[in-house]
């Protein structure tokens, strides 16, 4: 048997079942079960150990959890150190070890979307736990980042976690006045049914990439719709992200990579 699970307060919009059910059905695993397990927030340790002596073999971690994931890991992974955060764990010879796959997952995405480049510049709007993981990713592929973010101090702690790399700074989002190849909405303000407020200087045209790192059921979130009007041709929802960071935490317990694409379609026509 095969047992795994997402930790999360919330859990219940958790897509991850449902993907990690499909990935092991295409390599035909028998007996394998992937639960959302709802964790009140002063029980998160508990909770991990608990599933872990009952044989679990692998947790993705969700809100708020993804730092003391982080904390009570054992054994980090490259990613996982860089970024400071955990999004999955496995147990081994003892060792709790935690990675952070959200970071590997965006870029996978927009490699397949054919939205990215080396040395692009990069907006990233948005400053909590989402944006503290792809950072890193970007960074390393050789992008320039930026960071905006509604509340300044915010922006500020999250860039000084990072900002030994030269390729990282920070704008006041009144000061936002120049052109970047790609911008990404890492706010929580599409899943929370909030007006994203941008900065007005924020220019867009239609060769700009908008990535909103959210998704919805149907249609475009507010922030792709903004794009949209200002003639952005460049437009992707976070789904493919979502699937491509399962497909690496499948990796990291099973070693073997998934066909994302499928999922995605499945994904898009069945939630
Ligand atoms: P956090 O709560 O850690 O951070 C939320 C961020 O959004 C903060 O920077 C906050 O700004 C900003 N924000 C929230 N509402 C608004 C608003 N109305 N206008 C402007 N800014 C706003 O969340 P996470 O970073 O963990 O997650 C962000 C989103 O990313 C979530 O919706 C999550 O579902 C999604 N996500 C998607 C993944 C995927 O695979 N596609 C993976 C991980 C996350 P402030 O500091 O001012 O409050």
């Amino acid at each position: 048997m095969k047992k795994f699970a997402v930790l999360g307060n919330p859990i219940n919009h958790s897509k991850s079942p449902f993907i990690h059910k499909l990935f092991a059905k295409q390599f035909k695993i028998k007996n394998f079960y992937y639960e959302k397990i709802f964790v009140d927030v002063d029980k998160f340790e508990i909770k991990v150990n608990e599933f872990f002596l009952n044989y679990g073999n692998g947790i993705n971690i969700t809100l708020p959890f993804k730092t003391q994931a982080f904390n009570i890991s054992n054994k980090l992974t490259e990613r996982a150190k860089l970024s400071k955060t955990v999004n999955t764990l496995k147990k081994e010879n003892g060792f709790l070890i935690g990675d952070n796959t959200d970071g590997i997952g965006l870029l996978e995405d927009l490699k397949n979307l054919n939205m990215i480049n080396k040395n692009y510049k990069i907006l990233i709007i948005g400053a909590g736990g989402a944006a503290q993981s792809i950072i890193p990713v970007l960074l390393s592929f050789g992008c320039f980042i930026t960071i905006t973010n509604r509340t300044l101090l915010r922006a500020i702690n999250l860039y000084k976690i990072f900002e030994s790399n030269k390729n990282i700074k920070i704008l006041d989002s009144n000061k936002i006045d120049y052109n970047f190849d790609l911008i990404i909405n890492a706010t929580s303000a599409s899943t929370n049914k909030e007006n994203l407020i941008l900065p007005e200087s924020l220019l867009i045209n239609k060769s700009t990439k908008c990535y909103d790192i959210c998704y919805q059921k149907s249609g475009m979130t507010p922030f792709l719709k903004w794009c949209k009007s200002k003639d952005s041709m460049f437009l992707s929802d976070g789904i493919g992200m979502l699937v491509n960071q399962a497909a690496y935490s499948f990796l990291f317990w099973n070693g073997i990579f998934p066909d994302v694409k499928i999922v995605i379609k499945k994904l898009k026509s069945e939630c």
